[in-house]
């Protein structure tokens, strides 16, 4: 049976250790690739409006994510994931399916908590037999992530662990999660940075994450550990198709084929405008059908076979509702 690598750096005093490094990392921030180099753990604050303590917007259990996460009705493990979404996230896309929660930063109610009481959380996920825990936007957060795996690890966590990030993460940084997280979950979302700085606002975004991805995959390789039909080791891409191409398709998915063309990709075709899209000339309409079967072509053409396609017309079930946060995502 899978036992998460993360319980055997803990036993053997590695885990505190990679804590260690990582929070003391905080005092000069580098820990994403802005670079900012202000003292978190003084509380300073600069491009992603966190200090010292980490910031949860919502932690609830997941059905809407890939079936090899989220789990199937076929191996009855239809528990999903206990996701944890971290506030402040790095990028500003105007069209975050999440903004209500990710984009919080000039919001009144910071959603500060301690490490303990994220490592409390994670148990109290685990309680719930959902199938894994799930960080959403964590880069920011990975010093404090970290720590609590290690107190929630010593209270009897035993789940695969999953890194959701835009990309947009070191690989410094990475390479201290090598052995931690089990399963990385990377959205891979522009491949020319004029658009990553025109609808996220982020600077160099294709040499990042491509660097961040190249990494993932160093420690992950292209094949996943599956068990019972659930995923619980690996490197699994998503890449949400954006309207007029703007996300690049073809380079993104050559890119990744280039690397390894037996990697995981979860083609994404979810997009609808919200929040700035809706008005933002070329991203205020959803996907159209010919876009998408274009982008299947392409994976068709550069032999990516492994992974998931969403169907076409799918992003009414995606749709998150945040007024409930302790259960955004209904089954
Ligand atoms: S984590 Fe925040 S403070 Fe640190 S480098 Fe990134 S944006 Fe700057």
């Amino acid at each position: 049976m899978f036992e998460p690598s993360y319980l055997k750096l803990y036993k053997s005093g590695e885990l505190s250790e990679r804590s260690r490094i990582l929070e003391s990392m905080l005092a000069d921030c580098y820990i994403c690739p802005k670079d900012c180099r202000i003292n978190r753990q003084k509380n300073e604050i600069a491009a992603c409006y966190s200090g010292n303590e980490p910031v949860v917007s919502s932690y609830c259990v997941h059905y809407g994510e890939e079936p090899g996460l989220a789990g199937t009705e076929e191996f009855s493990n239809e528990n999903g994931i206990g996701n944890i979404f971290f506030g402040n996230c790095n990028l500003r896309c105007v069209y975050c399916q999440n903004y209500e929660i990710s984009q919080n930063h000039k919001s009144e109610k910071k959603n500060e908590v301690t490490r303990e009481r994220l490592a409390g959380m994670m148990i109290e996920l685990q309680n719930k037999n959902v199938n894994a825990i799930g960080f959403v936007s964590p880069t920011h957060f990975v010093p404090q992530i970290v720590s609590a795996v290690n107190i929630a690890a010593g209270q009897g966590l035993n789940l695969p662990l999953i890194y959701n990030t835009n990309s947009y993460d070191s690989a410094e940084v990475l390479k201290l999660l090598d052995g931690i997280i089990d399963i990385y979950l990377p959205d891979l979302k522009y491949s020319e940075d004029e658009y990553g700085y025109r609808y996220s606002k982020i600077k160099n975004y294709v040499r990042f994450s491509r660097a961040a991805i190249a990494e993932m995959y160093r420690q992950t390789g292209s094949g996943l550990v599956i068990e019972n039909g659930l995923i619980k080791k690996g490197l699994l891409i998503r890449h949400l198709i954006l309207p007029n191409d703007l996300a690049g398709s073809y380079d993104t998915l050559k890119f990744i084929s280039e690397l390894d063309n037996k990697i995981s990709v979860s083609l994404m075709s979810q997009y609808y405008p919200v929040h700035k899209a809706l008005t933002t000339d070329l991203l205020s309409r959803n996907i159209r059908q010919g876009e998408y079967e274009k982008v299947l072509k392409w994976m068709d053409e550069l032999c990516l076979e492994n992974g998931y396609l969403q169907e076409f017309e799918s992003e009414n079930y995606y749709r998150p509702d945040f007024n409930d946060r302790s259960e955004p995502f209904k089954k």
